[in-house]
């Protein structure tokens, strides 16, 4: 995935808002790369034009390669509030990115029960999401972008809202994860620990406007699975 001199301007009724200004960022395929930085340097809108939920307004975005247009394949995404669905059980909320996606939902169930049974979820699959704490909802959500095994997972501040026991929790999941099935993850955190630990590199912003001030690499020993 590769921005390339990108820039982003959000229109505003208070005059126009300069979001990022020639961000240049790659992350080389199965690479976790984590962007650190003060509210509003422009974190989530890096995330919402790789994910093309917001347009470019300067520059370019490719992944592997090529020039995205049009809705992005290939991609999960998870952000700080879980969007499950609370009439629907947690299994079939796993399910909903093969329902979204237009696959065959039957095929996917076993691959959703494996997913849950790897976040801690097994026995949960008929609960709802509001019997579930936040902690275990936000798993479902990691289980739902999982579900098709997108090459690129994008992570908006996942475990922001979480105590620090379970986001301890969820950090340890999340990287035995990426060492057996390695994706190419972009995670937005405001934590330097939870960016230490989980990436190989993380990428410094500072604001107004937005820029990245310093990619840092990580090079240090992983558990291997
Ligand atoms: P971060 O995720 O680092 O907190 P954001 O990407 O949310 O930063 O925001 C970057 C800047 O863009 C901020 O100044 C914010 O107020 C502004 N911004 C974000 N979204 C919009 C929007 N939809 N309209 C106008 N301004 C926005
Ligand atoms: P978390 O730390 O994930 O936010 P809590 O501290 O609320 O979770 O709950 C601790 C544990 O209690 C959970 O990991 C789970 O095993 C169990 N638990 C939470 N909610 C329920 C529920 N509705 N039914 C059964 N067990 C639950």
């Amino acid at each position: 995935m590769e921005l390339e001199n990108v820039d982003k301007v959000y229109p505003s009724p208070k005059g126009a808002v300069h979001a990022l200004q020639g961000i240049d960022l790659e992350i080389p395929s199965e690479q976790f790369l984590s962007l650190l930085g003060p509210s509003g340097c422009g974190k989530s809108t890096i995330l919402k034009l790789v994910a093309s939920l917001e347009p470019l307004s300067g520059g370019n975005l490719r992944i592997k390669g090529a020039p995205v247009n049009g809705a992005p394949q290939g991609m999960g995404v998870v952000f700080q509030r879980d969007i499950l669905l609370d009439w629907r059980d947690i299994l079939s909320n796993v399910l909903i990115t093969a329902e979204f996606k237009k696959l065959d939902v039957k095929s996917y169930r076993e691959r959703a029960r494996q997913l849950l049974e790897m976040f801690g979820l097994s026995g949960f699959e008929d609960r709802h999401p509001w019997e579930l704490s936040g902690g275990m909802r936000q798993r479902a959500a990691i289980c739902r972008a999982l579900l098709d095994d997108p090459e690129l997972l994008l992570m908006d501040e996942p475990f922001g809202a979480l105590d620090a026991m379970t986001r301890d929790e969820l950090n340890f999941e999340l990287q035995r994860m990426w060492l057996e099935s390695r994706k190419t993850v972009l995670f937005i955190t405001h934590s330097i620990t939870e960016a230490v630990y989980l990436s190989d590199r993380v990428a410094l912003m500072s604001r107004n406007p937005g820029r990245i001030a310093e990619v840092i690499d990580i090079d240090l020993p992983r558990p291997r699975p």
